[in-house]
């Protein structure tokens, strides 16, 4: 199989013939038509499988498909954060930013990365120019949603990434209350490495009728 495969579109073909990918990893060729399909996603799979790529090549699709739409109509032209992709750690964001960056590049699509630690200064002025897919770990995102800097009313896709880990981390109201401020009407994106009783409830709080991808 090759990514050609996949229905992808020609701008992100060409990026990931650029970035030297050939083949799709196995947890590739099962998550992005699901994706595609606009269903949601129950991923139990670790880092170093692809899972990056497999849900940020059919999100940055998905979206850059209605950003077309909206366009078309001459309707909003206006940027608001449409995707939220939720990580633990400050490492894991900025590498799935840099991949949103690297498979996005023939897109129009704008992607920030926040995490804490740092001061908030510059991702509050980033956030100001507009932001299509915000990648964020949740004390931070928490932060600037009280300040009334983030607003996920528009949120349509949200990404979970290594839920363990994150309750691992102790996130586990940090997480509870980030979601309790999702609209309804969303595709939800859920990845784990393991699936204790806990992540498992998790994902049934989060999932409508899920495609299961295990790697
Ligand atoms: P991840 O599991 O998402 O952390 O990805 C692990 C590594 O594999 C990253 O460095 C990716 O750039 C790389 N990678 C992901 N998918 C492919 C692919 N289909 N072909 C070659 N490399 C890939």
């Amino acid at each position: 199989m090759s990514f050609n495969d996949l229905s992808l579109i020609e701008p992100i073909l060409t990026a990931l013939s650029e970035e030297g990918y050939t083949t799709p990893t196995p947890i590739q060729q099962q998550a992005i038509p699901s994706v595609l399909a606009r269903k949601d996603l129950l991923g139990c799979a670790q880092t170093g499988t692809g899972k990056t790529a497999a849900f940020s090549l059919p999100l940055l699709q998905l979206m850059h498909e209605e950003q077309k739409a909206e366009r078309a109509s001459g309707r909003g032209a206006q940027r608001r954060i449409r995707a939220l992709i939720l990580t633990p750690t400050r490492e894991l964001a900025i590498q799935i930013e840099q991949s949103l960056k690297a498979y996005g590049r023939h897109l129009d699509l704008r992607h920030l990365v926040i995490f804490g630690g740092v001061s908030q200064y510059h991702q509050v002025g980033a956030l100001r120019q507009g932001v299509d897919i915000l990648v964020a770990t949740p004390g931070r995102l928490l932060d600037l949603m009280n300040q009334r800097f983030i607003s996920l009313q528009d949120i349509s896709y949200f990404i979970l990434d290594e839920a363990d880990r994150m309750l691992d981390m102790g996130f586990v109201h940090d997480v509870r209350r980030i979601i309790s401020k999702l609209p309804a009407k969303r595709q939800t994106l859920f990845f784990s490495a393991t699936m204790p009783p806990e992540i498992q409830q998790l994902a049934n709080i989060l999932l409508q009728q899920p495609v299961k991808v295990e790697v």
